[in-house]
């Protein structure tokens, strides 16, 4: 089967002459739950923007489903980014004053559908994520695990590939935390691929796949148990 995401010898420099990733290779099966684990300024977040198609590689090739992204105009690919992938970030960017359900729908504007089914798919998503009770809160009158809860639906809800996160448990304390990782554990096993990001080791330990990083290149690919360092 074609991988959801492949990284072929990718390198990163960023304007002002910090190379981040130095030609990574990486490459992501459909249903797959990956961690990414590194010290700070390792590259996670770099790796996180290329496979999110966020950011163009100085070189290399990012490949989405067999598509080489380099390909695509700007138009093309903000498209097959809003399809294809979800994105979930430590600080939720949730809009104040709107409703869990609100939240969830304008997440949806791009498929171009009306409001109402918006509103729907809105709604089975928040169901899927254990907040059907919740719809009508606010932002404010959530606790931190349903925020991020409400977050994950907002990624979830056209049905994405890929789901990427960034640090999803950083703010929330451990009870929450192992909550909203059980529940991207269940997003993967229903096929949904799950790549996070986590300085959480306990976490990361759980986790099937453990790609770990160190001054912009993969030092370990592999499960958790078998430290196979390269
Ligand atoms: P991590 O997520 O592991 O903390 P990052 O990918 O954020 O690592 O950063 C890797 C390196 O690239 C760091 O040295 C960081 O300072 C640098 N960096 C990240 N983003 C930018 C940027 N937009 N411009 C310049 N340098 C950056």
């Amino acid at each position: 089967m074609t991988p959801v995401v492949e990284l072929r010898q990718v390198t990163k420099t960023y304007p002002g002459g910090v190379t981040a990733l130095h030609s990574v290779s990486l490459t992501i099966e459909a249903g797959e739950l990956v961690a990414v684990v590194g010290p700070s300024g390792s590259g996670k977040s770099t790796l996180l923007h290329m496979m999110g198609t966020l950011d163009r590689p100085s070189d290399g090739t990012v490949l989405i489903g067999g598509r080489d992204v380099a390909r695509l105009s700007d138009r093309r690919l903000s498209g097959l980014r809003a399809r294809r992938i979800g994105f979930v970030f430590q600080a939720f960017h949730l809009a104040p004053g709107v409703t869990a359900l609100g939240n969830v729908a304008d997440g949806l504007l791009y498929t171009g559908l009306l409001a109402g089914r918006r509103r729907e798919m809105a709604r089975e998503a928040l169901e899927r994520v254990g907040l059907g009770h919740r719809v009508t809160h606010r932002p404010h009158e959530l606790s931190g695990g349903e925020r991020q809860r409400v977050a994950i639906a907002r990624a979830v809800a056209g049905r994405p590939e890929l789901l990427l996160a960034d640090e999803p448990t950083g703010n929330l304390d451990s009870a929450s935390g192992a909550g909203v990782l059980d529940l991207l554990r269940e997003l993967a096993s229903g096929g949904t691929t799950v790549v996070l990001i986590t300085h959480d080791r306990d976490i990361a330990a759980t986790l099937p796949r453990q790609v770990r990083m160190h001054d912009g290149q993969i030092v370990h690919d592999g499960a958790a148990s078998l430290e196979v360092t390269r």
